[in-house]
């Protein structure tokens, strides 16, 4: 029989699945039997629709036989079927469906991302089989045909008796090599993962003979096996079934199965969408953070389906960067099963599946953070500083959207508080919204920057991530409330004596500290008479844009530029040490010297900065105690 030749772009596809090193074999299963489900999806519809065809749901099924003595796999089906034309043009020729776009010639030479990222078709069979055979009568066809090719050469077509409508599709697996086992996919387990893994929501059943045992008839104790005929697949996919016929442990079970997660999830999200675009997802928010959540390997996405068959493990287009932590899937029937990511990127309706998942996740966040609030307690744990980060990226896109999901540690009720609830709670005569930076509660607790917003009754949240003023900054306010960090030069807090008290000192004293500052140059933009100081002798504020926890976190980057704050150092008039400053302004300015690098290190360590010299500071120290 003479052999036709392919197409030469089909010859290329042929030739780079025949060679391919793609790890990933297995998914040639998983596009024949997309390719069986969408042909009898045709004939279904036909029957549905035709009077003149009978119709039998049980007639509608995709069959899986291996056969380990000829080293073949057969996959058939009832589907529609295809004609002489259908098997040559079909067969014959790059699927037209879009599949692959092959504008861009060069993209070819690595067969290995194309294969990841598109579905391939029937010609990935070509991946694990030396000769593939497909044998189709369509259905109103007397005739079936067999086509048959053992690769690049070409392929055979001729007619065939007793085919029954439908088509069946015959791998003769290649034999096996140092580094692949093509016999594995024989292996009836190995065959049920694949079916499980990838096709396990096919609408029409997906059957395979399999091993069972039962108890002897002549001997009850005694096992023997059998081989039985089982559906492989669940077909009704969970996402497709209605959120009342579920339970919680069905949503945990899926989770499990899946591998979402090693835990168990915190909170899932059911959703139908029946509109514009139609999709149905799962979702889930995990209870703990993934163990690889912050390593290069991670990466963000959910399952994508296109009509119950995967077309992607991790669509990262789905999900925003802050709720990278979610896990689950999406299935629409309004994507077409062969899409690359380029093309995905730009889609439409997947846009609008991922906006619509971003504000339902949030939604959810919000009502968890309503309804339930110890178990948002324990989700902000996790991933709060996912939300900072979320609040900060993109110049503040998604501020809005988050920032009713943020808590911070509150001074006053000594634990997570969100914005509205510490806005709510403001004093009529609170301008602000205070927060003090440090490196931990307990540290911040003390800092004395805190002490006259503190005694002035007003709560201080404390921001001990990095992140934490960074993302404030992008907020700026809340509820028309500003922020303001503790440091900074303007509390708005004018209790009227102090501010007199501290205007007149600043006259008085303004000798002394000039000299303060002279000593100072570099390391201190000016000295000043504090007024937040009660009981501590001295402190550093800021002026300007960068703060000192920005300043720390700047520099502690690998292409630091060496920002520093604008800082001031804050002497408290009323403290006794200020009593020996004055002295010694008076008697000996060798010492005031002393005493005011000594004053400005001991600021120095109270905010964490490290000392310029600690050799010269603890000899400092000594010349003080001698
Ligand atoms: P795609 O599924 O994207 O169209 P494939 O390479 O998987 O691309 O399949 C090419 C074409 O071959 C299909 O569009 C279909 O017309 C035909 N075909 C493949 N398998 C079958 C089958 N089991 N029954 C009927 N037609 C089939
Ligand atoms: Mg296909």
């Amino acid at each position: 029989m003479a052999k036709k030749q392919f197409k030469a772009e089909s010859k290329r596809l042929l030739e780079m699945m025949i060679n391919s090193i793609y790890s990933q074999k297995e998914i040639f299963l998983r596009e024949l039997i997309s390719n069986s489900s969408d042909a009898i999806d045709k004939i279904y519809y036909k029957a549905l629709t035709d009077d003149s065809l009978s119709f039998d749901k049980d007639s509608y099924f995709i069959k899986i036989s291996a056969n380990k003595e000829n080293g073949t796999l057969k996959i058939s089906d009832t589907g529609i079927g295809m004609t002489k034309e259908e098997l040559e043009n079909n067969l014959g020729t790059i699927a037209k469906s879009g599949s692959l776009s092959f504008k861009k010639e060069t993209e070819l030479k690595d067969g290995h991302d194309i294969i990841g990222q598109f579905g391939v078709g029937f010609y990935s069979a070509f991946m694990v089989a030396d000769v593939v055979t497909v044998i189709s009568r369509a259905l109103g066809n007397d005739k079936g045909y067999k086509w048959e090719s053992t690769g690049t050469e070409g392929y055979t077509i001729e007619e065939v008796d007793g085919a029954p409508i439908g088509t069946e599709i015959t791998l003769k697996l290649k034999e096996n090599t140092e580094d692949e086992q093509f016999d594995e996919y024989l292996e009836e387990n190995r065959l049920k993962g694949i079916i499980k893994k990838y096709s396990d929501f096919i609408r029409y059943p997906i059957k395979m003979d399999v091993t069972k045992s039962k108890p002897k008839a002549d001997d009850e104790n005694e096992l023997e096996q059998y081989q039985e005929e089982d559906t492989i697949n669940s077909m009704v996919p969970i996402w497709k079934k209605n959120k009342n016929e579920l339970t919680t442990e069905d949503y945990e079970q899926f989770y499990t199965e899946k591998h979402y997660g090693f835990d168990k999830p915190l909170k899932h999200i059911h959703i139908s969408v029946d509109g514009a675009v139609r999709y149905n997802a799962i979702l889930y928010i995990p209870e703990k953070i993934p163990f690889d959540y912050y390593s290069k390997e991670y990466e963000k996405g959910l399952e994508l389906y296109s009509n119950g068959v995967l077309i992607m493990d991790k669509c990262a287009d789905l999900l925003p960067d802050f709720y990278s932590f979610v896990k689950g899937m999406v299935d629409s029937e309004d994507l077409s099963l062969n899409i690359s990511r380029e093309i995905l990127q730009q889609d439409r309706q997947l846009q609008f599946i991922a906006k619509n998942i971003k504000n339902k996740i949030t939604n959810q966040l919000k009502t968890l953070l309503k309804n339930e609030r110890e178990q948002y307690d324990q989700f902000y744990k996790e991933f709060g500083r996912q939300l900072k980060y979320g609040v900060y990226s993109d110049f503040g896109a998604n501020k809005d959207l988050l920032q009713d999901l943020l808590m911070f540690y509150s001074s006053k009720e000594k634990k997570l508080v969100t914005l509205d609830e510490y806005v709510s709670r403001m004093p009529e005569d609170q301008k602000y919204i205070y927060f003090a930076s440090g490196e931990s509660y307990e540290r911040i607790e003390k800092m004395p920057q805190t002490e006259l917003v503190a005694d002035s009754g007003y709560e201080i949240l404390y921001f001990n991530e990095d992140i934490d003023e960074f993302a404030i900054r992008m907020l700026t306010n809340y509820k028309e409330k500003e922020f303001k960090s503790v440091a900074s030069g303007d509390l708005g807090i004018d209790t009227d004596d102090k501010k007199n008290d501290s205007d007149e000192n600043e006259n008085e004293y303004k000798e002394i500290f000039t000299f303060m500052k002279n000593v100072l140059t570099d390391q201190v933009k000016d000295v000043k008479v504090s007024k937040r100081l009660k009981n501590h002798p001295v402190c550093l504020s800021t002026e300007g844009e960068v703060s000192i926890e920005m300043e720390k976190i700047l520099n502690a980057m690998p292409d630091n530029q060496n920002v520093k704050a604008d800082k001031i150092l804050e002497i408290n008039v009323n403290h006794e040490v200020f009593t020996s400053l004055k002295n010694a302004y008076e008697k000996d300015q060798e010492t005031l010297k002393l005493y005011t690098n000594l004053l400005y290190n001991q600021a120095l360590l109270i905010e964490g900065l490290p000392i310029q010299d600690p050799v010269e500071f603890t000899n400092n120290i000594c010349k003080v105690m001698v």
